[in-house]
């Protein structure tokens, strides 16, 4: 299938990269030359512009940072709105649902559909296709992208309700968020009573208390201090702002989400929005006056 994609980030590169070595033919953007190169050099063809993209192929994806950027580049100037081919345009992004629905709307009235699927499972899910990919959109234009999302994930078909993707993808990062957060307060806590968190990491992951930051994040990129998980804490709290925003139009209370947000917000002032989501257990560590540190994960018990 010939495939447009714009945007070859830390998730774009590889969801782009799996479909190349897929068989299917790409023609590729980002505002990053080194991102399109990277991108070239396997096989895929160079654009100028989205536009340029939507002249080419019926089918554009588009795996972008935030909904203002997604909102320009499919329905602004020189945008996927102005190609001439273009059928469906499929978002791989994390906008929300409001942004999704109003996307979904311009296109429409060029005859071109929108299909929001946003994508779970990380930069290691994204490398090894094996993202969860949450669609929504009319069914028979989500049928026809299938055999193609195959290749960077397995498929959700959420409703033929545009935006409902976001929905689902708003409620998966808030328990991501939540698990990372509040695992970062429990590990500080228990390092700076004098336990050694290996040992706890094995301990919560035979427990009740296991999360995805207990199962993976803290082990692997937190105690050896690489933090290099490979997604901005700034991406993860424009998320989480998503997300309160949806929870109030739904008149759902999300105290919870509140208090994840707000320590997501320190974490970016602090450190920077672009730096890992796994460096919010550095404002934790900087009041306690620990780090939660330790050489390699395993072989925790002391002989
Ligand atoms: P990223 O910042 O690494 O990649 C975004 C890419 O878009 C960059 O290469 C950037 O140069 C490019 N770009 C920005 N503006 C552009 C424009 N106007 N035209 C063309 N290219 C443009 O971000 P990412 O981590 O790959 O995330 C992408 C999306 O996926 C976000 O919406 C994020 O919330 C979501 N997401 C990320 C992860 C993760 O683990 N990183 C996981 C799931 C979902």
């Amino acid at each position: 299938m010939d495939i447009g994609f714009i945007g070859l980030g830390q998730m774009g590169f590889h969801m782009a990269r799996r479909l190349l070595e897929a068989g299917h033919r790409l023609i590729v953007s980002d505002t990053r030359r080194d991102a399109v190169d990277r991108l070239t050099a396997l096989g895929a063809q160079a654009a100028g512009s989205a536009r340029e993209i939507a002249d080419a192929v019926e089918t554009v994806m588009a795996s972008l940072p935030t909904p203002e950027i997604v909102l320009e580049v499919a329905t602004g100037k020189g945008g996927v709105i102005e190609g001439k081919r273009v059928r469906r345009f499929v978002d791989l992004s994390t906008t929300g649902a409001v942004m999704a629905k109003r996307i979904f709307e311009l296109l429409n009235e060029k005859g071109i559909v929108q299909i929001d699927c946003p994508v779970s499972g990380g930069v290691t899910g994204a490398s090894k296709g094996t993202l969860a990919l949450m669609a929504s959109g009319p069914r028979a234009q989500v049928a026809a992208i299938e055999p193609a999302l195959a290749a960077i994930g397995r498929m959700f078909f959420i409703s033929e309700r545009p935006g409902a993707g976001q929905t689902m993808k708003l409620c998966n990062n808030f328990l991501s968020a939540a698990a990372m957060t509040a695992t970062s307060e429990a590990m500080v806590m228990g390092v700076k009573a004098g336990l050694d968190p290996r040992i706890m990491l094995d301990v919560i992951n035979s427990g009740t208390g296991r999360n995805t930051a207990t199962e993976d994040k803290f082990g692997r990129v937190v105690l050896p201090r690489t933090f290099d998980l490979g997604f901005a804490v700034g991406l993860m709290t424009k998320d989480l702002k998503l997300c309160l925003g949806e929870g109030k139009t739904l008149g759902v209370p999300m105290q919870v989400a509140e208090a994840v947000t707000r320590v997501l917000q320190m974490a970016c002032d602090e450190n920077g929005p672009d730096k890992d989501l796994t460096t919010v257990v550095q404002p934790v560590e900087r009041r306690a006056g620990v780090e939660v540190r330790a050489e390699r994960l395993g072989a925790a018990l002391p002989k």
